[in-house]
Protein backbone atom coordinates (compact mmCIF):
# COMPACT_ATOMS: atom_id res chain seq x y z
CA UNK A 1 0.00 0.00 0.00
CA UNK A 2 1.22 3.67 -0.77
CA UNK A 3 0.82 5.24 2.83
CA UNK A 4 2.01 8.93 1.23
CA UNK A 5 -1.04 9.06 -1.36
CA UNK A 6 -3.33 7.02 1.40
CA UNK A 7 -2.68 9.85 4.13
CA UNK A 8 -2.97 12.26 2.23
CA UNK A 9 -6.30 11.33 0.88
CA UNK A 10 -7.29 10.94 4.65
CA UNK A 11 -6.10 14.53 5.37
CA UNK A 12 -8.08 15.91 2.66
CA UNK A 13 -10.98 13.96 4.28
CA UNK A 14 -10.17 15.70 7.63
CA UNK A 15 -10.21 19.11 6.13
CA UNK A 16 -6.22 19.40 7.30
CA UNK A 17 -4.40 21.58 4.91
CA UNK A 18 -1.14 18.92 3.81
CA UNK A 19 1.42 21.89 3.60
CA UNK A 20 0.17 22.78 7.55
CA UNK A 21 -0.15 19.18 8.71
CA UNK A 22 2.09 18.56 12.29
CA UNK A 23 3.68 15.63 13.40
CA UNK A 24 0.59 14.55 16.01
CA UNK A 25 -1.59 14.73 13.25
CA UNK A 26 0.63 13.06 10.67
CA UNK A 27 1.13 9.93 12.73
CA UNK A 28 -3.07 9.74 13.91
CA UNK A 29 -3.33 9.57 10.07
CA UNK A 30 -0.70 7.08 9.70
CA UNK A 31 -2.15 4.94 11.97
CA UNK A 32 -5.65 5.04 10.65
CA UNK A 33 -4.59 4.02 7.04
CA UNK A 34 -3.04 1.12 8.12
CA UNK A 35 -5.36 -1.84 6.59
CA UNK A 36 -5.96 -4.08 9.05
CA UNK A 37 -4.99 -3.90 12.73
CA UNK A 38 -2.32 -6.92 12.52
CA UNK A 39 -0.58 -4.34 10.18
CA UNK A 40 -1.15 -1.88 12.72
CA UNK A 41 0.02 -3.96 15.53
CA UNK A 42 3.50 -5.03 13.85
CA UNK A 43 4.12 -1.34 12.86
CA UNK A 44 3.36 -0.15 16.20
CA UNK A 45 5.15 -2.77 17.99
CA UNK A 46 8.61 -2.04 15.57
CA UNK A 47 8.55 1.65 16.45
CA UNK A 48 7.52 1.06 20.16
CA UNK A 49 10.54 -0.53 20.24
CA UNK A 50 12.53 1.45 18.76
CA UNK A 51 11.29 4.36 20.14
CA UNK A 52 11.97 2.77 23.99
CA UNK A 53 15.61 0.94 22.62
CA UNK A 54 16.79 4.19 21.65
CA UNK A 55 16.20 6.40 24.15
CA UNK A 56 16.83 4.03 26.89
CA UNK A 57 19.89 3.56 25.11
CA UNK A 58 19.73 -0.14 24.91
CA UNK A 59 19.88 0.72 20.72
CA UNK A 60 22.62 2.79 20.20
CA UNK A 61 24.64 3.95 16.91
CA UNK A 62 27.47 5.58 16.83
CA UNK A 63 27.12 9.37 16.12
CA UNK A 64 28.73 9.86 13.02
CA UNK A 65 26.82 6.87 11.88
CA UNK A 66 23.78 8.72 13.04
CA UNK A 67 24.26 11.65 11.56
CA UNK A 68 24.94 10.10 8.14
CA UNK A 69 21.94 8.64 8.40
CA UNK A 70 19.79 11.78 8.75
CA UNK A 71 21.68 13.27 6.33
CA UNK A 72 21.08 11.16 3.92
CA UNK A 73 17.32 11.44 4.61
CA UNK A 74 17.76 15.41 4.51
CA UNK A 75 19.12 15.48 1.12
CA UNK A 76 15.53 14.12 -0.06
CA UNK A 77 17.30 11.78 -2.88
CA UNK A 78 15.15 9.51 -2.29
CA UNK A 79 12.53 11.66 -2.74
CA UNK A 80 10.36 11.07 0.48
CA UNK A 81 11.69 13.22 2.91
CA UNK A 82 9.92 15.66 4.42
CA UNK A 83 9.62 18.44 7.40
CA UNK A 84 5.96 19.12 8.82
CA UNK A 85 4.60 22.06 9.50
CA UNK A 86 5.96 21.64 13.30
CA UNK A 87 9.31 21.41 11.90
CA UNK A 88 9.40 17.65 12.52
CA UNK A 89 10.93 15.01 9.48
CA UNK A 90 9.07 12.93 8.22
CA UNK A 91 9.58 9.92 5.88
CA UNK A 92 6.79 9.15 3.39
CA UNK A 93 8.12 5.94 2.40
CA UNK A 94 7.53 4.29 6.48
CA UNK A 95 5.08 7.22 7.16
CA UNK A 96 7.32 7.87 10.29
CA UNK A 97 7.49 11.36 11.59
CA UNK A 98 8.80 13.07 14.38
CA UNK A 99 10.59 11.50 17.64
CA UNK A 100 9.62 7.67 15.18
CA UNK A 101 11.73 8.74 12.61
CA UNK A 102 14.44 10.33 14.71
CA UNK A 103 14.72 7.05 16.76
CA UNK A 104 15.63 4.82 13.34
CA UNK A 105 18.26 7.37 12.76
CA UNK A 106 19.90 5.87 16.21
CA UNK A 107 18.57 2.33 15.82
CA UNK A 108 21.09 -0.13 14.39
CA UNK A 109 18.32 -2.44 13.94
CA UNK A 110 16.54 -1.24 11.30
CA UNK A 111 17.39 0.60 7.39
CA UNK A 112 15.58 2.70 5.06
CA UNK A 113 13.16 0.92 3.61
CA UNK A 114 13.58 1.88 -0.18
CA UNK A 115 16.00 0.91 -2.55
CA UNK A 116 18.52 2.94 -4.37
CA UNK A 117 18.15 2.47 -7.51
CA UNK A 118 22.35 3.17 -8.44
CA UNK A 119 23.58 1.02 -5.82
CA UNK A 120 20.55 -1.21 -5.24
CA UNK A 121 21.35 -1.06 -1.86
CA UNK A 122 18.75 0.53 0.42
CA UNK A 123 19.63 4.42 1.33
CA UNK A 124 21.32 3.54 4.75
CA UNK A 125 21.39 0.32 5.66
CA UNK A 126 21.39 -1.72 9.20
CA UNK A 127 24.21 -2.49 11.33
CA UNK A 128 22.30 -5.24 12.72
CA UNK A 129 25.08 -7.51 14.03
CA UNK A 130 27.94 -5.50 13.43
CA UNK A 131 29.96 -5.09 16.59
CA UNK A 132 30.33 -1.16 17.18
CA UNK A 133 34.07 -1.14 15.97
CA UNK A 134 33.38 -2.95 12.95
CA UNK A 135 30.46 -0.48 12.11
CA UNK A 136 30.98 2.03 8.95
CA UNK A 137 31.63 5.50 9.57
S1 LIG B 1 14.44 6.59 5.58
FE1 LIG B 1 15.07 6.29 3.46
S2 LIG B 1 13.21 6.65 2.24
FE2 LIG B 1 12.87 7.52 4.27
S3 LIG B 1 13.48 9.68 4.09
FE3 LIG B 1 15.27 8.54 4.83
S4 LIG B 1 16.42 8.00 2.99
FE4 LIG B 1 14.35 8.56 2.35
Amino acid sequence: MNYEVAIYRLLAEWGVNPYRVTSTIYMRAAIAVRPDVATLLKDAAKASMSLVGTSTGVLTLPPEIEAGRETQCRTNECGRFGTLSDGEPVCHACSCAGAFLRSKWKNPLVACPVTNKKTLKPYWPTNKGKKIEDQPT
